[in-house]
């Protein structure tokens, strides 16, 4: 790749183990820790394999999962209502933690991966090299991604390209220019390289259908608009709107993050997200919240189906 603003992947730094990153991601807050942990303690474990998940799966009444359910029903059961594992689909997708401002992508791959039963730490890091997968991570990376580790796949989105219009947006401010034809070259020759790539519209019944399925699915959204139901954040006030008003002062700025969504309620439609900002926990939003920061301007809407029977 000519572009010169670039920098390769710091390989040696990611293999020498976590760094404290530069930046934090808006909104997120992700709790680093304060001793370096190693790298192993978050990537290793033994993952399920598909065949274990699909088991898992026919032999309940609804795909969930065991342990992971313990959590969520006591969450549920603080609140008063008890429910019944038919009540949602939760599927065991690990949780790993992203090393820097840049890679949420790439962390939500090797979640993907490993509940797959696929994840190969050399053989991802060979991977990052083999794409030339830098500090700007776009969707269609992660497409071929899934495609270098012949993981089935469908690639949604709004805009099969870069959107011009992206240009004055800050978050894509930087190394427009290069990353436009880079990307553009990618979105030409996906079919090539049996990239599924679709300019679709997706609603949220076809996303619940799929993780149905026991399939998950990698999502772009605005980081500044989700919000998480279970984690605790502190409320902002920027104006004297009246309690229970909302704020227009300002629309939240476009930060692009990607997260993995594993399951719903199938009473209220919540869904069920790993953040790659954190390492300990599931989150989870209504579907409104979740419609708005994933039809936030700046996303197109990307969505990453990813099968299990890849
Ligand atoms: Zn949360």
């Amino acid at each position: 790749m000519e572009g010169a603003g670039f920098q390769r992947p710091d390989l040696e730094g990611i293999r020498r183990g976590l760094r404290r990153p530069r930046h934090r991601l808006p909104g997120s807050e992700p709790r680093w820790p304060r001793r370096r942990r190693r790298r192993n303690s978050t990537l290793t474990g033994r993952a399920l394999r598909p065949a274990e998940i699909a088991a898992a799966i026919s032999s309940r009444p609804g795909p969930w999962a065991p342990c992971a359910t313990r959590v969520m029903r006591t969450e549920v059961e603080a609140a008063g209502q008890p429910l019944e594992p038919e009540d949602f689909v939760q599927l065991p997708v690990p949780t790993i933690q992203q090393l820097y401002h840049w890679d949420c992508g790439l962390a939500c791959s090797r979640m993907v991966l490993r509940y797959l039963g696929q994840l190969d730490d050399r053989e991802f890091e060979n991977a990052l090299q083999e794409l030339q997968l830098t500090r700007s991570i776009w969707t269609i990376d992660l497409a071929y991604l899934m495609r270098h580790f012949g993981v089935r796949h469908r690639f949604c989105t709004q805009t099969l390209g870069v959107d011009k219009g992206y240009k004055n947006q800050s978050f894509y401010r930087k190394h427009f220019d290069t990353e436009e034809t880079r990307v553009n070259q990618l979105f030409a020759q996906a079919k090539a390289c049996k990239v599924q790539v679709e300019k679709c519209t997706v609603s949220v019944q076809d996303i619940q259908a799929h993780l149905a399925q026991g399939h998950v699915a990698i999502v772009l959204v605005n980081s500044g608009v989700l919000h998480c139901e279970l984690c605790s954040s502190p409320v902002k006030y920027c104006c004297f709107t009246p309690r229970g008003h909302r704020c227009f002062c300002r629309a939240p700025d476009y930060q692009g993050h990607f997260i993995v969504l594993r399951g719903y309620n199938r009473a209220t439609g919540c869904i069920f997200y790993n953040n790659p900002a954190y390492a300990d926990r599931m989150c989870s939003t209504s579907i409104s919240n979740f419609e708005e920061a994933r039809t936030s301007y700046g996303t197109d809407e990307d969505i990453l189906f990813v099968y299990l029977d890849s």
